[in-house]
């Protein structure tokens, strides 16, 4: 009987880990835990909510034991709350499926953002994708590691005015380890007299530590940019970090938006993208074992989302680089990039050692993925991924802007891929069963970048061919002082997604 009811209580569990998605490396965790989520606009500034705190209620226990009669009665109310959480898991997959866009829906939204991305390059052909995004990252971590501490006045030129006081009736709090796991582009809008506006979604986590409670969230937001009409974008070093937009010095602002270092006045949008509207759409509190839930993988028999004018871009890829056969660049860089940076990096996330593939990730990847780094330490786990082998590596995708060519790849491999603890405990996925899966990898170099770096070996600097074992966590290399992670030296992975969120 007790076998009976620990089987009902396991198949709860199980149930309740359908939900989440698989470990691995970049965007395999559930970033969304528990369901407490709640929602509010950027109007409510100084009181941005978290999402219910987790209580845990005591119940009391009667110590007589049951009669054979409750047993029955409890045991068919435990068997009719299984079936009505089942039906309800039915429905909620349903609905789901039902709300989620098709692939057709997803195809047509991404073709009107790149057409309208398109119009963005022909007004600013300075315009990089790439150095945007590392922009937003920059502001993104700062807005909330700075938020209740004085340093918040340093991001007066980036934010609009009621932004710069969002945290003035907030905390006491700090916030660390913000972590961006993804960012969507969903609107440009360039046809606005009055400005050209960028709408993104963020998917991030941090940790909020409000007098000694330390809680981790996981956070989807949209955040709409703005500046002036017909601007040109800063060249890379100014959109890497906040920065000024007139002298470029480090982001030092008086209260009322002057350089400390030029004495300039910055006003919002005239130079440079600032945040103008906040919305955060979902806050969910998250807890350690939503690190390592397993599921089934949903997008591997996917068909392979390529970029429309794909073949067009390979040959002016070819053309930028003088080569005569696509194949001529493409099996060397399955080999040495692909295969080499899939399994280098796989490698020191099974042995949580992601310090050592520090110099081929961009820093969002590896800030990302080090946090559930450092929770998986502390738990004492590895995620294990034995007899992991790649499959068939296709080119889906290639963008050159001015200053940067990123290449996607869709990669099939199959592994082990389980978490256990440090005396072999299983805490999830399976030894058994091999997991078959594909993702979307884009890697990201800068243009002309290709000279330093044959013949190229990814234990080495791309700068000054020493080995790669002694590159900082800011990725500078720690024998010849260059910032490796840009892509400047060579190709860096700049995003991983998984096949079923890739939307091209
Ligand atoms: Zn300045
Ligand atoms: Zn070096």
């Amino acid at each position: 009987m007790r076998a009976f009811i620990l089987l009902l209580a396991l198949s709860i569990v199980s149930l309740s880990w359908l939900n989440s998605a698989e470990a691995r490396p970049g965007g395999g965790h559930s970033s969304s835990g528990h369901h407490s989520s709640s929602s509010h606009s950027s109007s409510s500034h100084g009181s941005f909510s978290h999402g219910s705190y987790s209580s845990h209620g005591s119940s009391s226990h009667s110590s007589r034991p049951m009669s054979n009669e409750e047993l029955v009665i409890f045991l068919i109310i435990v068997i009719v709350f299984i079936l009505i959480k089942m039906m309800e898991k039915r429905r909620n997959a349903d609905s789901s499926l039902a709300s989620m866009p098709t692939p057709v829906i997803r195809a047509r939204r991404q073709d009107q953002v790149k057409q309208q991305l398109a119009l963005l390059k022909q007004s600013d052909p300075n315009f990089s994708g790439i150095l945007f995004l590392d922009f937003v990252h920059s502001l993104y971590s700062k807005f909330y590691s700075y938020s209740t501490h004085p340093e918040f006045r340093y991001l007066s030129p980036f934010l609009g005015a009621d932004l710069q006081r969002h945290f003035d009736r907030a905390g006491p709090w700090t916030i660390t380890e913000v972590v961006i796991n993804g960012i969507k582009w969903q609107e440009i809008n360039t046809e606005d007299p009055n400005g050209e506006t960028i709408c993104l979604v963020i998917d991030a986590n941090y940790t909020l530590d409000l007098r000694g409670k330390r809680t981790r969230y996981a956070v989807t937001e949209r955040w709409q940019f703005k500046r002036k009409k017909g601007l040109r974008s800063p060249e890379p070093e100014k959109m890497q970090s906040l920065c000024c937009p007139h002298c470029g010095a480090p982001a030092q602002f008086t209260d009322a938006g002057l350089c400390e270092y030029c004495a300039r006045v910055i006003h919002q949008g005239d130079r440079q993208w600032y945040l103008a509207r906040r919305a955060v759409l979902e806050t969910t509190a998250l807890a350690a074992a939503d690190a390592v839930s397993y599921a089934e993988e949903q997008g591997t028999h996917l068909e392979t989302i390529k970029q429309a004018d794909l073949p067009e871009q390979m040959l002016r890829f070819q053309q930028q680089h003088g080569l005569s056969d696509w194949e001529d660049f493409w099996r060397p860089f399955v080999d040495d990039v692909v295969r080499a940076y899939f399994i280098s990096i796989y490698s020191a996330w099974s042995h949580r050692d992601w310090q050592g593939a520090r110099h081929l990730l961009s820093d969002r990847l590896f800030e990302a993925n080090l946090f559930w780094q450092q929770l998986y330490a502390e738990q004492n786990w590895f995620n294990r991924l034995d007899d992991l082998n790649i499959g068939l590596a296709e080119v889906v995708k290639i963008e050159l802007d001015p200053f940067y060519e990123a290449i996607t790849v869709r990669i099939f491999a199959s592994c082990y891929d389980y978490t256990e603890d440090a005396g072999g405990k299983l805490i999830g996925g399976s030894k058994r069963s091999l997991r078959r899966y594909s993702e979307y990898w884009t890697f990201v170099r800068r243009i002309g970048a290709e000279k330093s770096s044959a013949p190229y070996s990814i234990n080495q600097c791309p700068q000054c061919g020493a080995p790669a074992d002694n590159i900082g966590q800011t990725a500078v290399c720690g024998y010849c002082g260059a910032k490796i992670s840009t892509g400047e030296f060579s190709w860096v992975l700049f995003l991983m997604m998984q096949d079923e969120a890739y939307e091209g």
